[in-house]
């Protein structure tokens, strides 16, 4: 037989799917994939309900129903002082996922060079391969995981057409500043380019962190594809739908990649998606709210076994040190022992990585769980260290 696309037979499954297979087969608690063990609120999960017996099934419009594009305008209106035109300016996706993936096919050319900050999320490094475009990639490195400007600024040329900028950042949790985003901002200015801000995590920040978009910027208005994720605003990670905010000099080449990925996304969830955006500011302030209470829990907790636990101002997750309690193995060890002996499940930190020398120490811990869940899961971490001596933690990787 001939070959299949050469791309997609040397990329693995998602590291998400393989810890959760790993989680379910040693019946792990999984703080791997981030998604919260707890429903959505209420009167959301009610509107796709009702939405569903109205008979509005068919295909809604292309770019997302009317409801739901008015509502990411006013969200950007609330949050950031953004004016966006709700018919000219937003399209809705099936999940941000996709979202991502049509905003490298609206900006992209094959040999256009696309950069990379790495950590990356799992699909923008072989979309941009898959794109014909080449990835040019920046590192960050735990744990501080600063922005390394000079790098960053030799990365952008001539070629250059896009950056794809996470924040706040899975799995580092760092939200970058009003100071590195200018700082971006002038790069793209200089070098004439375009983002692709997967902004999934916006309302998740932390201890007074505030996020801000990097569309928001002077200049930035017009180079910006600005991306969130009803998934992770509301808690329904299963629900997939996204909405991208651009110029509308950009939304027609995004619609176009969306007409092309999926059409359309399922008019039910929309408009109860659009019921979610317009809910009260006691909402998003209680979402983050939450979840600080629980990274807090996650956190301090780790540290009283001994781990190194790095800060974290925004996302679902955590990152710790795993030299820190004496484990001589490498991240990938960890979580498998972890899994199988403790019966916890965390997501080594190197598959965010590309190249074979990133950082082989850390684990990933997703703390969007019932809080009973993350106690749970410190009590088994605990036992399996007190099972073990100093020594006996290492494990040949
Ligand atoms: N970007 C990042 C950084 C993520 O962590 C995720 C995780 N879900 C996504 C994009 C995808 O979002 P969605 O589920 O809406 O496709
Ligand atoms: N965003 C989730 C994470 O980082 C996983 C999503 C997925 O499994 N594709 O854990």
């Amino acid at each position: 037989m001939k070959p299949q696309n050469a791309l997609l037979s040397a990329t693995g499954t998602t590291i998400f799917t393989v810890m959760s297979a790993l989680a379910v087969q040693h019946g792990a608690i999984n703080l791997g994939q981030g998604f919260p063990d707890y429903d959505g609120p209420e009167d959301v999960i009610e509107a796709a309900a009702a939405a569903l017996k109205d008979g509005r099934n068919q295909y809604p419009p292309l770019t997302g129903v009317p409801e739901l594009r008015r509502a990411v305008a006013e969200a950007n209106r609330r949050f950031y002082g953004n004016e966006v035109d709700p018919d000219r300016e937003v399209v809705v996706t099936s999940g941000a996922t996709e979202a991502i993936t049509a905003s490298l096919m609206a900006v992209l050319n094959p040999g256009d060079e696309c950069v990379l900050l790495e950590p990356l999320y799992d699909t923008y490094l072989p979309v941009v391969r898959l794109l014909g475009a080449v990835p040019c990639l920046v590192r960050l490195t735990p744990p501080k995981w600063e922005l390394p400007r000079a790098e960053l600024a030799a990365a952008f040329g001539p070629k250059t057409k896009a950056i794809l900028l996470n924040t706040p950042m899975n799995p580092a949790g760092k939200v970058f500043t009003a100071a590195e985003l200018a700082f971006i901002a002038e790069l793209l200015e200089r070098h004439d380019a375009y983002a692709i801000c997967d902004e999934v995590y916006e309302h998740l920040t932390y201890d007074g962190w505030n996020h801000i978009p990097l569309m928001t910027l002077p200049g930035m208005r017009a180079r910006c594809m600005r991306i969130g994720s009803a998934g992770k605003t509301f808690s329904l990670t299963g629900w997939k739908v996204g909405y991208v905010t651009c110029d509308a000099s950009l939304q027609p080449n995004v619609a176009k990649a969306h007409q092309n990925l999926t059409f359309t996304t399922p008019p039910n969830l929309q408009r109860a998606v659009a019921v979610g955006l317009a809910k009260d500011d006691a909402y998003f302030a209680g979402l983050s709210g939450q979840l600080q209470a629980r990274r807090d829990l996650l956190s301090e907790g780790l540290k009283a076994l001994g781990f190194a636990v790095l800060p974290a101002q925004g996302s679902y997750f955590i990152t710790a040190d795993i030299r820190s309690i004496g484990f001589t193995g490498d991240d990938v060890a960890f979580c498998r022992t972890l899994t199988e002996e403790a019966k916890v499940t965390a997501i080594p930190v190197t598959a965010f990585y590309s190249g074979p020398d990133a950082p082989a120490h850390y684990a990933r811990f997703a703390f969007c769980k019932n809080e009973a869940v993350l106690r749970e899961a410190l009590s088994r971490i605990g036992a399996w260290m007190a099972a073990r001596t100093g020594a006996a933690l290492a494990r040949p990787a």
